[in-house]
């Protein structure tokens, strides 16, 4: 029974049947349609069962658990669950290969080892986007475009840094941390296995890393793609688990660093396990974006860049414009472009190269979703979402917007995570940083304008970490990433994201 129905509210949510409270809104749907253009899936290798991969080589371990294609909840494969005597082992054979190998090898040896890695998923790059949308539901035209390239880009870009460090920080002394720990979330698994191994390995550490339950495949991949690069056993140790395997690498004391990417909850539980401890640490946690669009911006332009914001990866994106802030003026036209956009986007298999919106990445995610927008109809904002179909099996959700959104609403303050925009108004700049900044995150923001100067004046005073003007959820290898407030701290990217992996 959805929220709706139990409080006696009879319309459906996100069903095939929903969207009679939306008929009053409903806007012309674009008039073309597409042939099916699935991508070819025979090239795939996805094995039946994946074990640990810890000192280059494949370790059984007594759990496993199953890996299902959210779209269609077909089982994948069975994935390793590393006990703590396993995250032990893991930590023991990357410690063993920092003192034996990596740290004795000379930096321009060490590039060439990551430029290898860079170079053999470029080869492997059909099939390592095939799999990050089985695994994890996203449409193939951002794995193929986006999530694999750019992992790419990231072991090249720090491949190139490696024996160049002292130009990086010149004048200073500096050296490598040790054994480090990297625990990643399910949104962009091989995109963010890359920001956090390749500094690693470019600054002479080596790696214990965990893949979020939901997509271990590409990790496995890629621990296939590391022994063939040649790269000492025991420098890259590729687990799998859930938190309490997390928590045993972030208790390990011979781990002398944690990244971690994931939820503010658990970036607060491990702040407080470390506490005391000499360990490094960065932690890129939730975000709540503010998307700002004056009256003098493209508009067009603008909402292309609202629905990129919000529902490139079905908005599972820590740094999702999630909050549309429009100027009071343009409310209107900004809110008929987005309907008549939302109603040309294509819901559906994720392989399909025209799909625009995939699958959501789990039944947890999905059930969280529901939740926050049923808040959203019971506080009483005005939620609009096209009629599409949703196909039967798997887990999905249509794109949706809400009007008429207070800054007290659940869904104007809590972290969705998922393809939902809360529209908001200002009327002048100083109205809309008060907004923007009205959040404990401190992610990102977007700012649309055609006026240079009322950029440069908002990107001074909102407090984010990445500001984009008149785009948006651009990234490159050469930039710094991370937050402010409870989005986290350190950066990954760029000479910034060096620095994390150094002592000075
Ligand atoms: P989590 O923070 O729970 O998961 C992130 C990673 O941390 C996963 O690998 C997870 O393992 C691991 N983990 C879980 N518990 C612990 C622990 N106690 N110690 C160490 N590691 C741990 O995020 P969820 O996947 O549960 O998502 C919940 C919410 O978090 C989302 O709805 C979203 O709002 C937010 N989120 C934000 C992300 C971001 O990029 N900022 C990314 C993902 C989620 P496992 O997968 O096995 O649980």
């Amino acid at each position: 029974m959805t929220f709706r129905e139990k409080n006696g509210i009879s319309t459906k949510l996100n069903g095939n049947s929903a969207a009679s409270h939306q008929r009053s809104l409903k806007s012309k749907k674009p008039g073309w349609e597409y042939a099916e253009s699935p991508e070819s899936k025979d090239h795939i290798i996805i094995n039946s069962k994946y074990d640990l991969f810890i000192n280059g080589k494949a370790v059984k371990t007594g759990k496993y658990f199953s890996t299902v294609n959210p779209a269609n909840e077909e089982k994948l494969s069975e994935i390793a669950y590393a006990s703590a005597g396993d995250v032990d082992k893991a930590v023991n054979a990357a410690e063993k290969a920092y003192r034996n190998s990596w740290s004795r090898i000379s930096p321009k040896e060490r590039a060439k080892y990551i430029f290898r890695i860079a170079r053999i998923m470029q080869e492997k790059a059909r099939e390592l986007a095939v799999i990050e949308s089985m695994d994890g539901g996203k449409p193939i035209k951002e794995s193929k475009s986006v999530d694999i390239p750019l992992a790419i880009a990231f072991f090249f870009y720090y491949a190139g840094w490696a024996d160049k460090l002292k130009f990086a920080f010149p004048g200073r002394q500096f050296s490598s941390i040790g054994v480090v720990g990297q625990i990643i979330p399910w949104n962009f698994p091989l995109l963010m296995a890359a920001w956090k191994i390749a500094p690693a390995l470019a600054c002479g550490n080596t790696v214990v890393i965990k893949s979020a339950e939901t997509t271990p495949l590409t990790l496995y991949k890629l621990a296939e793609i590391i022994q063939e690069a040649g790269v000492p056993d025991g420098v890259v140790n590729i687990i799998s688990g859930a938190g309490d395997t997390g928590a045993a690498i972030v208790n390990n004391p011979k781990v002398k660093k944690i990244a971690f990417t994931g939820s503010t909850e658990v970036g607060k539980l491990i702040m407080r396990s470390i506490a005391g401890t000499d360990k490094k640490v960065t932690l890129e946690l939730g975000g709540k974006a503010a998307n700002i669009i004056f009256e003098d911006a493209p508009i067009d332009q603008a909402v292309e860049g609202i629905v990129n914001g919000i529902y490139f990866n079905q908005g599972h994106v820590c740094c999702a414009g999630s909050r549309l802030l429009v100027q009071e003026s343009i409310k209107n036209t900004v809110i008929k472009k987005l309907k008549y956009r939302l109603n040309s986007l294509r819901l559906g298999d994720p392989l399909d190269k025209n799909t625009d919106i995939g699958a959501i990445n789990s039944r947890q995610q999905l059930d969280k979703i529901t939740e926050l927008v049923e808040s959203g109809i019971e506080e009483g904002c005005t939620i609009y979402q096209p009629e599409c179909k949703l196909p039967s099996k798997g887990y999905w959700f249509k794109p949706t917007f809400f009007t008429n959104v207070a800054q007290s609403n659940r869904i104007a303050g809590e972290e969705i995570f998922g393809p939902v925009l809360s529209v908001l108004t200002f009327r002048t700049p100083k109205e809309a940083i008060e907004k923007a900044d009205n959040t404990q995150y401190g992610l990102s923001a977007g700012i649309w304008s055609d006026k240079g100067s009322k950029i440069f004046k908002m990107v001074n005073q909102v407090k984010a970490g990445v500001i984009w003007a008149n785009t948006y959820n651009k990234f490159n290898p050469a930039s710094p990433f991370g937050g402010y407030k409870e989005s986290g701290f350190g950066r990954e990217g760029g000479i910034q994201g060096l620095k994390e992996y150094l002592k000075f």
